[in-house]
């Protein structure tokens, strides 16, 4: 047999047959997207009454009405296939929705939010954040503070709760620091940022600190975020070093969703296989995070690099890239700090620092 003509009698020619399989199509196309809007409604009615999307006894007994309706010729294990490709693609358009619904997504053509913090603004001009890893002493504390303020930057970082690699490691000096850092800021007319690691004490430091710093090791501690969120404190939340940019913005969703949108969002460093730094820098993270988010994007350039050599150039990039801060480390005796000793910039590297980066900070 050649050719795409009759063949005899009744029998169809192959274009007849091609022209009924795409009408077919057509027909199975149509049903697939209404069945895609019935989809749509169930998600609905699911959302507003807080119910699962997936229900797998739900599926089972589809496939199973399906396969007893089934007359062939596809088999059995072919139509349970099809449709359950079917309804996985279901599953992922209702989840997908949701996710485009995220609080702190951008919708197209919306402006960027910002964060107040007292009278100071995070989401506009570049801001600064500055001051050493760990909070030390009252001495360390104002000479950091001394400098900042005569430079007129405005906010002023240390941990006082550390997350060290070794339990064996300077841990911070807990509450003392915690007022420490409160008194020194107070004094210099300088906003505090300090790390809160644990349930526990999100109390404590919502009433003496005005940023909440959430860590790189605990973006992904649900159970902290919805703490920190109902404290209502501005937030400024680390990238975790191994979390994708959707990982990133799940877990300011968490703040958003459980009530505080005062969110700033840390690009930290990510894991690599590169050992010349102590994390690789994500500098496209920041066009991308602020192409998908309203947040404010800042860059922690000094756990990213773990050696001050590169902060100047890692600071201007950032910065380049549109982020809307910067923040450092900075201590008046780098060798002598309690941690991370080798980022650390000392006054006058911090001073020089500033001066390079005027270019980027100037409206
Ligand atoms: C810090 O800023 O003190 C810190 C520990 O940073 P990260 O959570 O990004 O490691
Ligand atoms: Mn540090």
């Amino acid at each position: 047999m050649s050719g795409n003509g009759p063949v005899d009698g009744d029998e169809k020619s192959l274009d007849d047959l091609r022209r009924l399989i795409s009408r077919f199509n057509l027909d199975i196309l149509d049903l697939l997207n209404r069945r895609a809007g019935i989809a749509g409604q169930v998600r609905d009615f699911k959302e507003r009454n807080a119910m699962d999307m997936f229900n797998p006894s739900r599926e089972e007994e589809m496939l199973d009405s399906l396969v007893a309706a089934n007359q062939g010729p596809f088999p059995d294990a072919v139509v349970r296939h099809l449709f359950k490709e079917i309804f996985r693609a279901s599953l992922g358009l209702m989840e997908s929705n949701r996710e485009q619904d995220l609080v702190v997504a951008r919708a197209p053509g919306a402006a960027d939010m910002v964060v107040r913090v007292g009278d100071r603004v995070v989401g506009r001009d570049p801001i600064l954040i500055a001051g050493p890893c760990s909070v030390e002493d009252a001495d360390q504390m104002d000479r950091v503070a001394g400098t900042l303020s005569r430079l007129g930057v405005g906010f002023l970082r240390g941990g006082a709760f550390k997350p060290r690699t070794s339990p064996y490691s300077f841990q911070g000096l807990g509450e003392e620091g915690v007022r420490l850092l409160e008194e020194t800021g107070r004094r210099h007319g300088l906003s505090t940022v300090s790390e809160v690691m644990d349930t526990r004490t999100v109390a404590l430091m919502a009433s003496h600190v005005d940023v909440l710093q959430v860590g790189s090791r605990n973006m992904a501690n649900y159970e902290l975020l919805k703490e920190v969120a109902g404290t209502g404190k501005p937030v400024l939340l680390k990238r975790g070093f191994a979390a994708t940019l959707d990982e990133f913005l799940q877990a300011a969703e968490y703040l958003a969703a459980a009530g505080n949108e005062n969110v700033i969002l840390c690009e930290r460093g990510i894991r690599s296989f590169g050992r010349d730094t102590r994390f690789t820098l994500d500098i496209s993270a920041v066009p991308l995070l602020r192409g998908k988010s309203r947040l404010p994007v800042i860059v922690d350039v000094s756990h990213a690099a773990g050696r001050r050599d590169v902060i100047p150039a890692l600071a201007r990039s950032a910065l380049a890239a549109g982020a809307h801060g910067v923040m450092v480390e900075v201590h008046p005796n780098p060798p002598l700090a309690r941690s991370d000793s080798q980022q650390q910039l000392d006054l006058v590297q911090f001073e020089t620092l500033l001066e390079s980066l005027k270019p980027f900070l100037s409206p």
